[in-house]
């Protein structure tokens, strides 16, 4: 915990009493909702409160973000609640082991998780007021946890962007620049992420500081404010289909007592909602869907207005839509949340116990095996999310194959990770494990599949048993000192870990080759991808075996050292077939051609997973610039690309790449180097719908249109093991598919592709999509010149969470040629 007040100002404020409480109106010195409030006299107010009424609230700085921001959580109740905080969360923790008599129910209010849905964070300070003065009787048998703003950066980055550009007085014309924000909106957080998709995968700052106190809390109740378009009118729960079958009865219906008792109000005022339609619950990384797979009444509530609106704007209908508007629906629904909360005690306690109750699930354990990179990664994530995990025995488990699809075995031991779903918190081990989430209705408005096997490639058996494990693996990692009379050292090449060591190696000057085919030398074989560091190629580097035995402790990395390059079987390492590996200069391409968040997740790659620099090259900028300073480009997907890629853009890419530069392009990137003037690449266009000529019903236009789409997608695709760009995998590599835009196999350099089979394997695909999936391409390289083109149709850096798709990236930075 941590006092963020300085003694001077605790000395004015601990006089006032509770009538005293200042207002945000009062304390900050201007009406609320006539200003946009910037993140520090946010935490200024939260701060004066916490002062000012310290027996009902304690404020705890939970962390920073990207930017040194602050992240609040601000905890109210009775000022008897407070002096029992902590008991009262220990005695609702019991509930998930069914031996609570809490009597308390905990509501926790998100606040601005997109930073430009910017009513959120005024409406939260309202909201805390009122729960201090009006409306304390709601906190006698309630724990209200507040998170004014989960994503500072954003917010601040909207309102900087809109106080510097709005009219005065305000304009509410809708076309005037203060409702256009451009490309780079504050919706995301720094890194361009969206922390409203990233509550599973925890790849972002903020989300993982959040989850660590989530977790502690479980509350029974998470509400996640939002903004929609401006146009639209209040959107509260219940949710819309699909719902993950794993959501109770109980959660489903008080959804709807929630909806009820918000609409009483929103009736009464004569304000429009809608409820039932748009948002699904069903994938796993939201804030309403997390937590409802953590017992909670989890619910997204969305008020018109985002970015666009401003302090004022005028509407499609004509209406005049205010800040102060959206602050009094997001704050009607704040109260009556906790309103309902507070009536609801018993009820909520007792189904919350129910919840966590053994579910006894059809898949009993799932049992992963693969390399230890993998698995660390995927045990650092069930760490984060409090789920436990056990290691296995020598035996022989039955269950469903993820890598084939039917039944089959794996013979486990004790590398082996074993992830049960009796566990407290089973239903999210269910629900980020099974094969194939079912899905009650394809209309969703998101990704489908998301199975963690898959996206950690790993072996892995979905056993309806309970299997045998121990509780700890054998630590078999030992500090290594290297030998400086050494011919090479040797090291597999398969995960991030290995990416991260190289990144660092070549950062420190550290000259490393890799194997282009499988060797075998004393006894091990190597398979090509491996990394072979000489002492001869390093002659002249001090400290060389310091930084390599440094480095490989850092990265987790065991070194074989080796005393001759004469090898047993396979190519010698001074062969044309071990090559250096080139220390490159990386750019990425910047600005409304890409799309923030696929430009996001490449900056945040570079940046806080590989740590290895990139150099970002503004679209506005590009053409000033001598790109045969880079000898790597990288193309995000995006859509704006038509416009960009002029006749003089891309035979000044062609001249570079003839040069022997290398262009990754991504996604939606890629079509714009399909034509005449372009590279080999060629794109498909949609098939002729058979039944397109049928009269279809207007009502069934949008389901129709589904039958095209694919949204988010495991498919099996086969892998040419030998070339480059795939080392580190297998003959198959399962590829998370984003949309249905597909390409013909190249002519040589087809690296990762789908043949014949198209079905999904897990997740939804629209039955035209599938069929134009057919002989397509998903990752390749062409040559070209001294250059070459690598083209990811499919992105493994989406959202950051599909782990096995990293090394295709990092591949396609460092192949040698
Ligand atoms: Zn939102």
């Amino acid at each position: 915990m941590k006092r963020l007040l300085p003694a001077v100002v605790l000395l004015i404020t601990i006089a006032l009493s509770a009538q005293e409480l200042k207002s945000p109106s009062e304390f900050l010195g201007y009406e609320l909702g006539t200003r946009f409030t910037r993140h520090h006299r946010v935490v200024d107010y939260y701060q004066y409160l916490s002062e000012a009424a310290k027996d009902r609230m304690q404020l705890h700085e939970y962390g920073k973000t990207y930017e040194q921001r602050p992240l609040l959580l601000a905890y109210i109740s009775s000022a008897a609640n407070m002096q029992n905080l902590e008991t009262i969360r220990e005695e609702h923790l019991k509930s998930t082991s069914s031996m609570s008599k809490s009597t308390k129910v905990i509501v926790w209010l998100s606040y601005n998780v997109h930073g430009n849905e910017s009513v959120s964070t005024e409406a939260s300070m309202q909201t805390i007021y009122e729960l201090l003065t009006n409306k304390q009787a709601y906190l006698e048998n309630t724990v209200v946890i507040i998170d004014p703003c989960i994503n500072p950066d954003g917010r601040d980055r909207y309102v900087n962007w809109y106080n510097q550009f709005k009219n005065t007085p305000i304009q509410l014309n809708p076309e005037s620049k203060e409702h256009n924000e451009g490309w780079w909106s504050g919706r995301s957080n720094h890194y361009m992420f969206d922390l409203n998709r990233d509550w599973a995968w925890l790849t972002q700052l903020e989300s993982q500081q959040r989850l660590r106190y989530y977790n502690k809390w479980l509350p029974h109740i998470h509400v996640d404010f939002h903004e929609q378009s401006m146009d639209s009118p209040y959107y509260f729960a219940p949710a819309s289909e699909p719902f993950h079958e794993v959501i109770t009865d109980f959660q489903r219906d008080f959804q709807v007592t929630m909806g009820k008792n918000h609409a009483k109000y929103f009736d009464a005022n004569g304000w429009f909602y809608f409820t039932k339609e748009r948002f699904d619950l069903f994938y796993p990384s939201y804030g309403d869907t997390y937590p409802t797979y953590s017992g909670a009444i989890g619910m997204t509530y969305e008020q018109g207005g985002g970015g666009r609106a401003g302090l004022g704007v005028i509407t499609g209908n004509g209406d005049t839509l205010t800040l102060k508007d959206r602050i009094v629906h997001h704050y009607t629904t704040g109260i009556s949340t906790v309103e309902v909360a507070a009536s609801n005690v018993t009820k909520l306690n007792e189904e919350f116990q129910k919840f966590y109750q053994p579910k006894n699930y059809k898949y009993k354990s799932y049992i992963l095996k693969g390399p230890e990179d993998h698995l660390r990664a995927l045990t650092q994530l069930l760490d984060q999310h409090q789920l436990s995990y056990s290691y296995g025995t020598d035996t022989n488990v039955k269950g469903f194959n993820y890598k084939t699809g039917k039944a089959g075995s794996l013979r486990t031991n004790s590398e082996s990770l074993i992830i049960s779903t009796n566990q407290t918190r089973g239903t999210l081990v269910k629900v980020l494990f099974e094969p194939n989430a079912r899905l009650s209705d394809s209309l969703t408005y998101d990704i489908t599949a998301w199975s963690l096997p898959y996206a950690y490639g790993l072996d892995a058996i979905a056993s309806e048993s309970l299997v045998s494990k121990t509780s700890k693996k054998e630590d078999l990692s030992k500090k290594e000192v290297l030998s400086t009379n050494t011919y090479a050292f040797l090291t597999d090449w398969n995960g991030m870990d290995d990416a991260r060591f190289l990144a660092e190696l070549l950062q420190k000057k550290i000259r490393v080759r890799q194997a282009q085919k499988a060797f075998t030398l004393e006894g091990n074989r190597y398979e090509s991808g491996s990394l072979i560091i000489t002492k001869a190629d390093n002659d002249g580097r001090k400290n060389f075996t310091k930084i390599l035995s440094e480095a490989a402790e850092k990265h987790h990395k065991s070194l074989t050292a080796v005393s001759s390059g004469f090898v047993d079987e396979g190519k010698d390492f001074g062969s044309s077939f071990v090559l250096m590996i080139p220390s490159v200069k990386v750019a990425v391409l910047g600005g409304e051609p890409t799309s923030t968040l696929r430009f996001g997740e490449i900056w945040h790659f570079f940046e806080q997973q590989l740590h290895y620099p990139i150099t970002v090259l503004d679209e506005n900028t590009i053409n000033g610039v001598d790109l045969s300073n880079y000898e790597v480009l990288i193309l995000p997907g995006g859509t704006g690309y038509e416009r960009f890629m002029d006749t003089l853009m891309l035979s000044r890419l062609k001249e570079w790449v003839g040069q022997g530069g290398r262009l990754i392009v991504m996604g939606k990137a890629i079509a714009s180097l399909d034509g005449e003037d372009g590279f080999d690449i060629s794109a498909r266009e949609e098939e002729k719908d058979s039944t397109e000529n049928l009269v279809q019903p207007y009502e069934n236009l949008q389901r129709e249109e589904i039958k095209n789409d694919i949204t988010g997608a495991i498919f099996k695709t086969k892998v040419d093991a030998t070339h480059p760009l795939a080392f580190g995998y297998k003959d198959a590599y399962f590829s998370l598919k984003l949309s249905s835009d597909s390409y013909d196999y190249l002519e040589s350099g087809t690296v990762a592709y789908i043949s014949k089979d198209t079905l999904p394997i897990a997740g939804f695909a629209g039955s035209e999509a599938q069929k134009k999936m057919a002989k397509s391409l998903v990752f390749g390289v062409e040559k070209h010149g001294k250059g070459q083109v690598v083209y990811m149709v499919d992105n493994p850096l989406f959202r950051g969470f599909w782990e096995n798709g990293k090394l295709f990236f990092v591949n396609a930075i460092f192949m040698a040629k």
